[in-house]
């Protein structure tokens, strides 16, 4: 009953507005048209542009938004749905009269400010503006105008991330401020608060810009954003992880074209830009949630709150009851992030459109999918299909945050499971690597303790369909990083590196990690996502010019440059084969090798110089008797025997 009041009393409110409003206007225009008319002729044209302004004044007000915006000519899927939002839109019956497009359907749901229209683009169709009426009986006619744009994306020609790239993870807001014009938005709910580890800092798009020599530079051929859609939530909205507008970049971090410019110039300099997209959550500030659609449109939407169990085992697991996988599924990850119900077939087809949209609208390098395993499964496959099928070229990298392989090894495209499960992904992120690598580092050399633990796991590989095209990293923007992960060791750092560099897979570093960038004593993620030095006027640091900088930071800045601009010409760490050897006395070696090179690679994590015996590694050495040693930029003899520098990495390019 009081809900109903309110409704009467807001609807009674606008009414009254727009009839304000109508009448203020036709009595300004009465007034100019009556100065530069005579009085008889005023008449009708008062009334016309009166009719004009009241059109246009139902125009506005019926139709809020239509998804996608636009859309493309020469999709492999000929159909597009549109999701249109307006006042009673559901009583409105959209007619098009277009060559290039036929409606195919449309439908109203439970809540009347929705119509969903589905058009069917022709085989031949030209890029074009047209109308779609929509038609009250014969009381309204709304226009709105729909357009459709060539393609942007050449999906043969298309290039996406692979084991040659390394990819560079920044969060946007903590790298680098370059508009301070952008800094707090009227109308936006969170504004600076550069103070607090959780407050929104002001790093934006301009400011990576600003930055692209200098990623190129350290030999980064990609970059991996944090997500970049609006966040319009009060707290919390800089790491970019509840989406209030699918269709709509932050406007704290620039525009939509400010967006489509970064990743332009990005390959202009040979980097490609990957999106991360979250199609498990909404913000709980996502304009939809005001207003649902129906009442399946999120899960346990009129239900108590619900929290997800996180057991992704539970998916797999073929003796997991049913309430535990539904849990894991529909369970919000936590309460400002409603769990968007996939199953939905409607919401399913927004969210695959959506994906596809911003792959064609901004060329996308590749996407990453957060929690990857929470959505319903089945829609992951349509999803990851939907995208194989119009960009059979497109990488997607999965996160599964787990420490087993064999549970990562579910999701991948090509993996035969038991259950019949099967998808289109071809990537995920290499969890189970990351877990252990630190402690494999700082492990004593001890029966099943240490180095072993790093080469069982690769051993794990078998299970992979294709562990080529993991994604291999050392930390990520929600663990500790890698230089306090390993107590800020660095010549333990430098073996985490050198490990992942010349690995296989995709190589991923996070923003920082090239000049030891920790959180020492938290695991805050504030903290963990700390801005980078120099991306601030006024900075006492700067890491692009190193001012600033302690000796030790510029030295790890220096090596791991060198160490990825290294590994970027060296195809055989790309693509080549992998070989390793059960390490022995705190050592460990491993071989990349193709018809036309071998590098060696050794971990040897004792505290005094170590004499390794070469024999045992006949196999891949051949009779070659010289190497380079690529830290040392020199070349050594390779006898019987090599004397390892204490505690570090080596990588010897085997020679002749
Ligand atoms: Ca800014």
């Amino acid at each position: 009953m009081k809900i109903i009041f309110k409704s009467v009393l807001l609807l009674g409110g606008r009414l009254f507005c727009m009839i304000a409003n109508i009448l203020e206007a036709k009595k300004i225009l009465s007034s100019v048209v009556s100065v530069t008319n005579g009085s008889s002729k005023s008449f009708s044209l008062i009334n016309y542009l009166f009719l004009l302004f009241l059109s246009n004044a139902l125009n506005a007000q019926a139709i809020n938004r239509v998804e996608p915006p636009f859309w493309y000519v020469g999709m492999n899927n000929p159909t597009v749905q549109l999701l249109v939002y307006g006042e009673n839109i559901g009583d409105f019956e959209p007619q098009i009269k277009n060559k290039n497009v036929t409606l195919e359907k449309y439908q109203s749901v439970e809540n009347n400010n929705y119509l969903f229209i589905d058009l069917i683009i022709k085989e031949n169709a030209k890029p074009c503006k047209f109308n779609i009426l929509f038609k009250n009986g014969n009381k309204t006619t709304i226009k709105k105008e729909y357009e459709l744009k060539p393609r942007n994306v050449n999906p043969v020609k298309q290039t996406s991330f692979s084991s040659k790239d390394v990819i560079y993870l920044i969060t946007p807001d903590r790298f680098a401020n370059g508009n301070t014009q952008n800094d707090e938005i009227t109308g936006l709910k969170e504004g600076l608060n550069r103070k607090e580890d959780f407050g929104r800092h002001g790093g934006d798009i301009q400011g990576i810009i600003d930055h692209l020599d200098y990623i190129k530079e350290m030999g980064f051929t990609a970059i991996w954003l944090n997500p970049i859609l609006e966040n319009d939530q009060p707290k919390w909205s800089y790491h970019g992880y509840s989406t209030t507008d699918y269709y709509k970049v932050d406007p704290r971090f620039g525009t939509n074209e400010d967006y489509l410019t970064l990743i332009k110039k990005a390959k202009e300099k040979g980097l490609g830009v990957i999106m991360d997209i979250i199609v498990n959550h909404c913000g709980d500030e996502h304009w939809w949630m005001k207003d649902l659609p129906t009442s399946d449109w999120v899960n346990y939407q009129d239900e108590p709150y619900q929290e997800t169990n996180h057991r992704k085992f539970s998916l797999l697991d073929p003796y997991a009851a049913p309430s535990d996988r539904k849990v894991m599924t529909e369970g919000w990850f936590v309460p400002t992030m409603p769990d968007l119900n996939q199953r939905n077939e409607l919401m399913n087809t927004y969210l695959i459109q959506n994906s596809i949209w911003w792959i064609e609208y901004a060329n996308l390098y590749g996407i990453r999918q957060d929690t990857y395993s929470y959505p319903f499964r089945e829609f992951m496959t349509e999803w990851t299909c939907a995208i194989a099928n119009e960009y059979p070229n497109f990488n997607i990298v999965g996160e599964e945050w787990v420490n087993d392989a064999s549970i990562i090894a579910y999701w991948q495209e090509g993996k035969q499971n038991k259950d019949g499960y099967t998808s289109c992904l071809p990537s995920l992120m290499d969890f189970p690597t990351t877990l252990l690598l630190a402690e494999a580092l700082k492990e004593e050399e001890v029966w099943g303790k240490g180095l072993i633990r790093l080469y069982e796991n690769l051993g794990k590989d078998f299970i992979y369909a294709n562990p080529e095209n993991l994604v291999i990293f050392p930390d990520n923007h929600d663990m500790s990083r890698i230089f306090t992960q390993v107590n800020e060791d660095y010549d333990l750092y430098k073996m985490a590196l050198t490990y992942i560099l010349t690995m296989r897979g995709i190589p991923q570093i996070y923003y920082g990690t090239e000049i030891l960038m920790h959180n020492r004593g938290t695991e805050s993620h504030g903290v963990i996502r700390t801005d980078f030095p120099g991306g601030w006027q006024g900075d006492a640091q700067n890491t692009k010019t190193q001012k600033g900088l302690k000796t030790q930071q510029i030295e790890a800045q220096n090596w791991l440059k060198n160490l990825i601009n290294w590994r970027n010409n060296k195809t055989v760490i790309h693509t080549g084969k992998l070989m390793h050897y059960e390490p022995q006395k705190g050592v460990y070696v491993y071989f990349r090798y193709n018809e036309t090179e071998t590098v060696m690679v050794v971990l040897n994590k004792n505290n005094e110089p170590t004499e390794l015996n070469l024999d045992r590694f006949k196999l891949n050495l051949g009779n070659n008797k010289t190497a380079f040693d690529v830290f040392n930029q020199k070349e050594i003899e390779l006898n019987e025997s090599i004397i390892l520098p204490a505690k570090a990495p080596a990588i010897f390019e085997i020679l002749n």
